[in-house]
């Protein structure tokens, strides 16, 4: 069979531990064989970083921008105990925080849905995708303990030195206050990439604060997302069947929980740090979570939502078998060829990452898989497969695929 050409470059950037060897793994085994693989290639693997003073993830943002599509291996994000264990110069700043800095794009989360991982909500058919907001609030806040009685209020002060004061609370005793901002330019790079990412996988939008409460704060949000939907995404919306809506909070919490799936769940910062968990769980895996970058001018990034799995990285040093799940990986390269595909006009490259991701369900719906699948699988008397096998078995399926009616 002739392989698959590319036209433009995909950006990869390399990763590191477990999943450094997914990727080399999934690379040799899943693409090369099938795809003519024209990459830019980035390593972002914690060496490379610290010899290059972080250059690499410079460049490899940079990178991101002018192809308009990457893919990203999980990266150790250093800590004290990295920075001994790798010698580091410095306690590099994570990876993902810098290339979303650079591209000032919003992450979307989306679960993996396969046949025998069910999520624990029955009614959840269709994978729910969160945005999260990653700026500002109570991330960027500051704070004071009241010692007692006295006066606060929040204090503005223009260029010209004019203030502007309101009222927080009158203390007769100790007690807390914070002060929290958000800028609007932040918010509406959110709207944006949130509008796009909706057209693009033609899926309704929910957006939800308390603006009930928060008559300014909250409902600056409000209004900035109304404003941009009726600018530019209201026709595009209708023209591909989807909506845009607005609700409180908690009246989006209940009709999620109400819900068949099948949507993108705009979240403010505190409520997608925590919404998201909520839906990674109930979905079954933090394996099978996949995550995109997508900046406001539409640049895409894709990764899994995981990290370096290190725990399985030190079994295999010490030649011991390790049961690593590649789906999360696979899925990001899977993502990333698609658009690249979409964007190229490459059907046939398109096509491919289809029958890959079928592979993978079909290889799992067949009852082999690794193990944390296997523990929490409703199929009876799964096949555990190592790291290697399972990708193995996902060749063998894509092979049937693509002879069948390739
Ligand atoms: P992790 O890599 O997500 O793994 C935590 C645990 O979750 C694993 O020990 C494993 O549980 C399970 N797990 C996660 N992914 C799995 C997979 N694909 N297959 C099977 N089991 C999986 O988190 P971590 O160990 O806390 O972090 C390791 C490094 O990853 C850190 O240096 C952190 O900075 C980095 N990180 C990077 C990213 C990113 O680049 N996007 C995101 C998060 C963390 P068991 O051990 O019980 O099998
Ligand atoms: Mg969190």
């Amino acid at each position: 069979m002739e392989k698959i050409k590319m036209t433009t470059p995909l950006v990869e950037m390399d990763g590191d531990e477990m999943t450094r060897i997914l990727w080399q793994m999934i690379k040799d085994e899943l693409l090369l064989p099938f795809v003519d693989l024209h990459t830019e290639y980035y390593d972002l693997g914690l060496e490379e970083r610290n010899r290059t003073d972080d250059q690499v993830t410079v460049d490899s943002a940079n990178a991101t921008k002018k192809y308009g599509v990457a893919v990203k291996c999980a990266t150790i994000t250093p800590n004290a105990a990295r920075v001994e264990e790798y010698g580091l110069k410095e306690m590099w700043k994570s990876p993902n925080g810098t290339i979303r800095a650079m591209l000032d794009g919003t992450v979307f989360r989306a679960p993996i849905v396969v046949k025998g991982i069910d999520p624990n909500v029955k009614s959840w058919t269709k994978p729910i995708t969160i945005a999260r907001h990653a700026y500002g609030d109570v991330y960027k806040s500051s704070e004071m303990r009241i010692a007692g009685a006295g006066r606060a209020e929040l204090v503005f002060t223009d260029p010209a030195g004019n203030e502007t004061r309101e009222l927080i609370h009158d203390f007769d005793g100790p007690g807390v206050i914070q002060g929290q901002h958000n800028v609007s330019a932040s918010i509406e790079s959110f709207a944006h990439s949130c509008f796009q990412f909706a057209l693009d996988t033609k899926q309704d939008l929910w957006f939800a604060t308390k603006d009930t409460i928060s008559k300014k704060y909250d409902h600056t949000f409000k209004d900035i997302f109304q404003e941009i939907f009726d600018a530019k995404y209201k026709e595009p919306f209708n023209g591909a069947g989807i909506e845009y809506f607005y609700t409180l909070i908690d009246d989006a919490v209940a009709r999620v929980m109400k819900s068949e799936g099948g949507f993108i769940w705009a979240c403010k910062n505190y409520d997608g740090d925590v919404m998201s968990d909520m839906i990674s769980s109930a979905f079954g895996s933090l394996a099978m979570m996949t995550s995109v970058l997508v900046s406001p001018e539409g640049y895409y990034e894709y990764e899994a939502a995981h990290g370096t799995v290190q725990r399985h990285y030190y079994k295999h040093l010490k030649g011991e078998e390790t049961s690593t799940n590649s789906v999360a990986t696979i899925f990001a390269w899977t993502g990333a060829l698609k658009k690249r595909g979409e964007l190229d006009n490459n059907k046939e490259l398109c096509g491919f990452a289809d029958r890959l991701e079928a592979a993978c369900l079909g290889t799992i719906e067949s009852g082999q898989m690794t193990k944390d699948l296997a523990l929490i699988t409703s199929i009876e008397n799964p096949t555990v497969l190592n790291s290697r096998d399972f990708i193995r078995a996902v060749r063998r399926a894509l092979e049937a695929s693509l002879s069948d009616n390739g």
